[in-house]
């Protein structure tokens, strides 16, 4: 049977006919992500099997995998490789820093998550996120395996008890 699994693969396929190419940028990272990156790169974790391929070059890329907050110093630099890398192309965010700024979210020196300035297709958190978990996200884009988890919206029940439970905090959620 032909499930959405399927659907994604052969979207995916189509797109991106070949191996992917990717490039790694580090926008603030404190390279604890990149150990791991290049940990998945490694014969251990081996990428490799699945047609991922790091390049020198984000003008030979299908794919960047940003680490790390964005700061502020590496925001116009980020935005020329976003335009360097060819059409069509994938951004993944590895990490809680690069999905959302992690624990550097309000420091003066630092936008935000990758997502601030790019348009972000894939989060894998973690600080770090095991290798094992960007093999994982790496093959849920690929199509390969099954999401295990999927968005829930909150009912307005739910914040009345939440705002009930912690009086001293945002009755909202952010
Ligand atoms: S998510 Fe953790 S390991 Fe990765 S850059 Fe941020 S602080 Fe470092």
């Amino acid at each position: 049977m032909h499930g959405p699994r399927d659907a994604l693969r052969d979207l995916f396929l189509q797109v991106f006919p070949k191996s992917l190419w990717v490039y790694h940028v580090n926008a603030g990272a404190c390279n604890g992500c990149d150990i791991e990156v290049i940990d998945v790169l490694t014969p251990y974790y081996d990428a490799e099997r699945f047609g991922i391929k790091l390049v020198g070059s984000p003008r030979h890329a299908d794919v960047l995998l940003v680490s790390g907050p964005v700061t502020r110093q590496i925001v116009p630099h980020l935005k020329r490789l976003w335009d360097a890398v060819p059409a069509p192309k994938l951004v993944f965010a590895i990490g809680a820093c690069a999905c959302g700024g992690g624990i550097w979210h309000d420091t003066y020196a630092v936008v935000g998550g990758a997502d601030k300035v790019l348009p972000v297709d894939y989060y894998i958190p973690g600080c770090p996120p095991r290798p094992e978990a960007i093999v994982y996200g790496v093959a849920l884009a690929l199509g390969l395996v099954t999401k295990k988890v999927a968005a829930r919206h909150l009912s307005d029940e739910f914040f009345e008890e939440y705002g009930r439970l912690n009086p001293t905090l945002p009755a909202e959620a952010p």
